[in-house]
Order: structure tokens, then C-alpha cells, then sequence
């Protein structure tokens, strides 16, 4: 099977089970565990922050810097399609008990004017406080577009003048980064937290990190013991991430270069009606006929094909690691097979 339904699905190369093998561990709640804080003191300084903290999830990242950042009644103004919204089960209701405020935007990234448009008048008490702006880059829903870095210094300066902080969720960051060409310190300074996945694109079987202030990351340690995420012996799963970390960002862009060899060569099917343009390694497909997208998906799946439906007449397809150019080229040739 060529499984294209998300960069998640990734197992660890032996090299990686190795490095997992030989980690030394400790209690990582007693914050005894060399590996984990050998990952946050790489991570922090590779991203060129003061600290960092390992989780479990992108998730829990999220949900972590936001319940930091935002008190009860208070709101989160993000992209109407962003994870922190769509896919975290309501989180920011249910853990921080604040509201959100969905901006529009174009292809899941939003804009310094919106975002100034919609901060609440803090003296009006009709209105929840405006607490945090949260941006994703790359964003998933935009078919994994990316930020100009220009717009995120307008956004930040948004954010300063009205005191807010800015969050990132860079579950995909290094796919920005490895396209946008743009210093990783450089890029990462606006942002008051930031979010990554090591479990995506970097393919590590599990893991997060969540970067920012050393007085942000403690606060968030404390969070995530309350959020259930003090884990123990993590230094075998926080070696896979230093692992992914140290080798597996330089070949991210052989990911991008498949998916727009997919782009290409899907555009040639009947059943292809347009594809998002591609900018780094998701490719988002919209189907000629919308009803057909579950028969689509099972017609796929019987050619060996791993897609995933991504809302009404769209399928999703994302390259990753385990994904060969051959692969690619096998996935082109049996779609063109499917009328
Ligand atoms: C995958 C993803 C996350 C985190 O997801 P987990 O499955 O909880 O690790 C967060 N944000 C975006 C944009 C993602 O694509």
C-alpha cells in the first residue's frame, strides 16, 4: 500500500529504532531524564528560544500554550479552518474556557488588517477580551501553503500594539522553512510560543515540542502534568526526536518535489477537477463530480492507493518520508487508470 492519507503514518528507520534503543532514561517528571532534556535544550536552541517542553501531541502543544495564554471568557482569534479550532475536540473551550473569533483568510492564513479588525474594544464589556492571536504556517486546510514572512511581522506588530501574544502552530514548520528559505532564529523570533510536531514530516513515531519564554515553558510544564501529559521514562521516544531533528529536515524537500510531481500528474485525470497549488507536501484534490468521493477513495484503495476524504468532493494526499519518487509515479499512472 502507498499510504498518502497524512505525514503521521511514518514508522521509525532502524537507525532511528537504534538511537531510540540506546537512550539513556530517567524520571522525566523529577526532570531526570538526560535524553528529554537533551531535546529541549537542542530544540530551544535550534529554534532560538529560551526553553523548550516535550508533549505528546501537536495537540497538547496547542492546548497547552493556549490554556497559558488565555483566561475563561477571554478569546483566541485564529483561521476559521485552523487545527486549534477544527480538530482539537472544542479544546479551547473545554480546557481554557475561552471563546475563538474565526477569521476568514485565504488558504488558511490570515492577515495583520483582519486580525486588527477583530480585536475586541477592551472597554466595552459586551465583548470577551481579546487574548491571543494564533497563526498555523504551514497551514493543512490551505493545502499546506505558507506564511510570507513579511505578513507575520505586521501581524506581530498587530500583537504588540495591542498587547496581545502570538502563537504559532508549526506543526509543519519545517516544511515552511525548508521553501521559504528564511533563518529558523529569524523566523521563529515574533512568535511569543510556537508548536511542532516531530511525528509529521520528521518522522518520529511520537512527540512534540513546544517552544517559547523560559517563564511561558514553565507555566506550560505545569499545564501539561494537570492536561495528564507528565510522562516518565520519555527519553526513548524524546530520542527518536533528536534523532528527527538532527537528520531529517535537510530531506523534507524531496517530500515537496513529489507532491508537486503529483500535482502534475493528477491534473491529467478525468476524475481531477482542480488541485490547490502545491507548496509544500500536501496536495489537495478537488473531484469533477463531488458525490463520488467515498467510490473514489475505495476505487484508490484497490489500486494500492491511500487517500483520505478532506470535506465535501475533496480528497487529500500528503508525501512524506516513506514515499519514493517510484511511488509517485505509480500513484500518477493508476489514477490516470480510473475513469
Ligand atoms: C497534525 C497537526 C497538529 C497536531 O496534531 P496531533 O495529531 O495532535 O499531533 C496541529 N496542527 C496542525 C496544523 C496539524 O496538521
Amino acid at each position: 500500500m502507498i499510504d498518502l492519507r497524512s505525514d503521521t503514518v511514518t514508522k521509525p528507520c532502524p537507525e532511528m529504532i537504534k538511537a531510540m534503543a540506546a537512550a539513556v532514561v530517567g524520571d522525566d517528571v523529577f526532570g531526570e531524564d538526560p535524553t528529554v532534556n537533551e531535546l529541549e535544550a537542542f530544540a530551544a536552541q535550534y529554534f532560538g528560544k529560551e526553553a523548550a517542553l516535550f508533549c505528546v501531541s501537536g495537540t497538547q502543544t496547542n492546548q497547552i500554550a493556549i490554556n497559558v495564554h488565555v483566561k475563561p471568557g477571554g478569546e483566541v482569534i485564529c483561521h476559521e479552518e485552523s487545527h486549534v479550532y477544527k480538530y482539537e475536540g472544542g479544546g479551547i473551550a473545554r480546557n481554557s474556557g475561552a471563546s475563538v473569533r474565526l477569521l476568514r483568510g485565504d488558504r488558511g492564513r490570515i492577515t495583520a488588517a483582519e486580525i486588527e479588525k477583530y480585536i475586541n474594544p477592551i472597554h466595552d464589556v459586551h465583548f470577551p477580551i481579546s487574548q491571543l492571536v494564533s497563526i498555523e504556517d504551514t497551514a493543512n486546510r490551505g493545502g499546506g501553503a505558507i506564511y510570507d514572512f513579511e505578513e507575520i511581522l505586521k501581524i506581530k506588530a498587530v500583537c504588540q500594539a495591542n498587547n496581545l501574544p502570538l502563537h504559532l502552530d508549526g506543526a509543519r514548520l519545517m516544511n515552511a522553512l525548508a521553501v521559504n528559505g528564511i533563518d529558523t532564529h529569524t523566523y521563529c523570533a515574533p512568535f511569543d510560543s510556537i508548536s511542532i510536531c516531530l511525528s509529521k514530516g520528521l518522522g518520529a513515531p511520537v512527540g512534540s515540542l513546544l517552544l517559547g519564554s523560559a517563564d511561558f515553558i514553565m507555566k506550560a510544564r505545569r499545564v501539561r502534568k494537570v492536561f495528564g501529559g507528565g510522562m516518565r521514562q520519555a527519553g526513548f521516544i524524546a530520542a527518536a526526536g533528536l534523532f528527527a531533528l538532527k537528520y531529517n529536515v535537510d530531506r523534507l524537500i524531496h517530500d515537496h518535489s513529489h507532491a508537486k510531481l503529483l500535482e502534475i500528474g493528477l491534473k491529467k485525470c478525468a476524475w481531477v477537477a482542480d488541485i490547490v497549488p502545491v507548496e509544500t507536501n500536501i496536495v489537495i484534490i478537488q473531484l469533477t463530480e463531488m458525490e463520488r468521493r467515498d467510490q473514489l477513495i475505495l476505487e484508490l484503495a484497490k489500486n494500492g492507493i491511500k487517500v483520505i476524504a478532506f470535506g465535501p468532493g475533496l480528497i487529500r494526499m500528503v508525501t512524506h518520508l516513506q514515499i519514493t519518487k517510484e511511488d509517485i509515479e505509480m500513484v500518477c499512472l493508476k489514477a490516470l487508470s480510473i475513469n
